[in-house]
């Protein structure tokens, strides 16, 4: 029998937000809405929309394997280099990239308890020992982080905003952090929700990328942009650690379209702003929603946000889905007791609570 490498065997694969089509296909249910996987709730730019119909004759061609519409485009809007950019396949790919690059069965990669889902893969999967530090709050302990690195670390990655707690850490914190990090540990800063972030002392990871070459920054055009199904994403850092990345990168990791509808995308300020102002409104309707259930929820600087039933989540989970609302269970988090909700329009939170508010009340 053939068996995988023992790294890859004991890999517990990503669970993904449960697509509307399965759940439609199972329940033959008509209306669904899905708040599960950070989605952007507006649909795609129609800027985008308009650009892409004009790239059809393309689908024959290979893609610029340099990407540069979109680097051009990244370049101007944040001021950096087109040789400090690199793009992926969604940042995941990025970030598996980096696990790529720098990990393997000698060394090691710190990452917080309760951090996003992938850091643990990608360092699995290349044999690397993963040191998880224990949350402070829910939120990433950067002093832990910073104290529990060894002389085989060769990676730690921080998500700023983290998913699925929504915690952030602030200027003053990364700041120090970055100080206490040896030079030759690379740190993935993962601002994967920068653009939802409001609070005055959350920090760019732009503003550190100067001083530090050690850094890396990877963000994506998944969520606030609303380009999941593209798949695009792009890391920035100093140009000796992008051409790393370049050597291990496929040489068309990045398809045409996505190319086409990011550079556009990164322009339309409208959309971006329109996105910001939903969400939080949004976010205000959820919080006094769960307030008026007497839920307890970890305040979320993201487009999502986790909510505690103090009893493990995956009954409400199950009867949700059966009313037709799609949101995502966190077990796999150490979270059991959690949900995590997307924010939607105003029409999906409302039909969200009330969902879960006939839940609880059948429940009790
Ligand atoms: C969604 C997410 C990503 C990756 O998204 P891509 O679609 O692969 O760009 C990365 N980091 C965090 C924290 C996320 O939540």
């Amino acid at each position: 029998m053939i068996k995988a490498v023992v790294a890859v065997q004991k890999l517990q694969p990503y669970i993904p937000g449960k697509p509307i089509e399965e759940l439609q296909r199972e329940l033959g249910l008509d209306s669904i809405i899905k708040l599960a996987s950070n989605e952007n709730p507006l649909g795609a730019s129609e800027k985008v929309k308009a650009a892409l119909t004009q790239e059809l004759n393309q689908l024959t061609r290979y893609p610029d394997g340099n990407g540069f519409i979109l680097k051009k485009a990244l370049s101007e809007k944040y001021s950096v280099e087109l040789n400090q950019i690199t793009l992926g396949n969604g940042s995941n790919d990025v970030l598996e990239l980096i696990a790529r690059a720098f990990l393997n069965e000698q060394t090691s990669a710190i990452y917080s308890q309760h951090a996003f889902a992938v850091y643990p893969i990608s360092v699995q999967a290349v044999g690397a020992q993963a040191i998880v530090t224990p949350a402070k709050n829910w939120g990433h302990d950067l002093v832990a982080m910073a104290d529990a690195v060894v002389e085989n670390t060769r990676v730690i990655f921080l998500a700023n905003p983290n998913n699925p707690t929504g915690t952030w850490f602030t200027r003053a914190e990364l700041t120090e952090f970055m100080s206490r990090v040896p030079k030759n540990v690379v740190v993935v800063l993962d601002e994967a929700y920068c653009e939802y972030a409001q609070p005055a002392e959350y920090p760019n990871g732009l503003d550190f990328l100067a001083e530090y070459e050690n850094l890396i920054i990877t963000r994506t055009f998944s969520k606030a942009y609303g380009l999941a199904a593209l798949r695009i994403g792009y890391a920035l850092s100093s140009p000796e650690l992008a051409d790393i990345l370049n050597r291990v990168r496929q040489p068309f990791n990045v398809n045409h379209f996505a190319l086409v509808a990011a550079s556009i995308a990164l322009q339309d300020n409208d959309y971006l702003e329109q996105t910001r102002a939903l969400n939080q409104a949004g976010m205000q309707q959820l919080e006094q929603g769960f307030a008026e259930l007497n839920l307890s929820y970890i305040p979320s600087i993201g487009n999502f946000i986790a909510v505690d039933f103090s009893i493990p989540s995956g009954d409400i989970y199950q009867a949700l889905l059966k009313s037709g609302v799609i949101v995502r269970p966190v077990a796999n988090y150490q979270m059991p007791t959690f949900l995590r909700v997307s924010i939607g329009i105003q029409e999906e939170n409302q039909r969200f609570l009330a969902a879960l508010t006939q839940v609880l009340t059948d429940r009790y």
